[in-house]
């Protein structure tokens, strides 16, 4: 028995995660398809890595200190990624996020004992965003530290000095695309620098939702989000630290209607319920494959389980509400497009 840990505390059991084949999808594109299973985390998902690296780099530099509140602005998944590092690391937190997130990511906040602060879910430039509201309780109150995931690099740390050493050992040096979503951009950046100073010639595949400003961005230089999407958490609507340090061969736009798709044919084939941002990143990957000869290994993330999703992408009537339909289109024919 290989790797098996004996931890005593949660924080512990952060990272070290599985590699799953995606097996329906590679005998599709015959390369294979593989998932980094981040929702193993103790939090449920990626988030976790960035909450415990931002926290432990904070505390080694003085800034976090015993008895002090951590304080941060999230849409949700590091809120409880931080949430389970606190408790386990013996800090309160306050997490302020928008109004509109799915109750089973906020509920889980205040049950792993992190305060939550809702303010309303207005664009970025306004003084009442979560970001501008954490940071303002922070410089408001000296027993604050707030973590800020965007700027704060210690978030791609985590991933450079974690996710990608592990992604490298585990598929012995075979990787040739690497697939990734981005919300801060700490998962894509840290992956793709470490795994590209080991191999210069991997591929990296930046997977961006409707209404996202970075696909925009590259293309253009010129930001135009409009936030369509109904996922949660990604999709950068401006150029933040971590997202500088990504390096990006290629950015791809994706509809919501096809990470529908995707998750309901991963969800009859393989049994896999996957997250809404994860369902993106497997559509991104088949995307990805299908533009090369088969026999590739290409590997992307599972950033949490369908169970966060349940009320939006496993929800006909909500699917319904933003025009989507809740029927797949048939694989074939999603393969033919691609
Ligand atoms: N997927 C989910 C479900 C997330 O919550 C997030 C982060 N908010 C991401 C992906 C993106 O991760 P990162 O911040 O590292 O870009």
């Amino acid at each position: 028995m290989v790797g098996l840990r004996r931890a005593r505390s949660q924080a512990e059991l952060i990272g070290n995660t599985d590699l799953l084949l995606i097996p329906s999808l590679s005998k599709l594109c015959g390369s294979n398809i593989y998932l980094k299973c981040e929702f193993q985390n103790p939090g449920g998902s990626i988030k976790d890595r960035a909450a415990l690296q931002l926290v432990q780099d904070a505390m080694e530099r003085g800034e976090l200190k015993p008895g002090m509140t951590i304080v941060e602005g999230t849409a949700g998944n590091t809120g409880i990624g931080l949430a389970v590092v606190a408790q386990s690391l013996g800090f309160d937190l306050l997490v302020v996020m928008p109004n509109d997130q799915t109750p089973e990511k906020t509920r889980m906040i205040e049950l792993h004992g992190g305060r939550l602060m809702t303010v309303p879910p207005v664009p970025f430039r306004d003084e009442n965003h979560f970001y501008h509201t954490a940071r303002r309780l922070a410089e408001e109150n000296p027993n604050y530290w707030w973590a800020n995931q965007f700027e704060n690099i210690s978030n791609m740390r985590a991933h450079y000095l974690q996710t990608g050493p592990e992604i490298w050992q585990q598929t012995d040096g075979a990787i040739d695309i690497l697939v990734s979503v981005a919300g801060t951009g700490g998962t894509l950046a840290g992956n793709s620098k470490f795994l590209k100073e080991q191999k210069p010639e991997l591929e990296v595949w930046m997977i961006d939702p409707d209404g996202s400003g970075v696909y925009e961005f590259l293309l253009s230089g010129e930001y135009r989000a409009t936030g369509g999407s109904m996922t949660e958490g990604i999709g950068i609507m401006r150029l933040v630290e971590n997202f500088r340090h990504a390096k990006i061969d290629y950015a791809l736009n994706l509809p919501d209607q096809d990470l529908v798709s995707i998750a309901a044919y991963v969800r009859e084939q393989d049994g896999i319920v996957l997250g809404s941002s994860s369902a993106l990143n497997v559509a991104g990957a088949l995307f990805a494959a299908l533009q090369h000869e088969p026999g590739k290994t290409i590997v992307t993330f599972a950033c949490d389980l369908g169970e966060r999703s349940i009320s939006k992408l496993y929800n006909p009537e909500y699917l319904r509400s933003r025009d989507l339909n809740p029927e797949p289109e048939p694989i074939d024919a999603l393969k033919e497009r691609y």
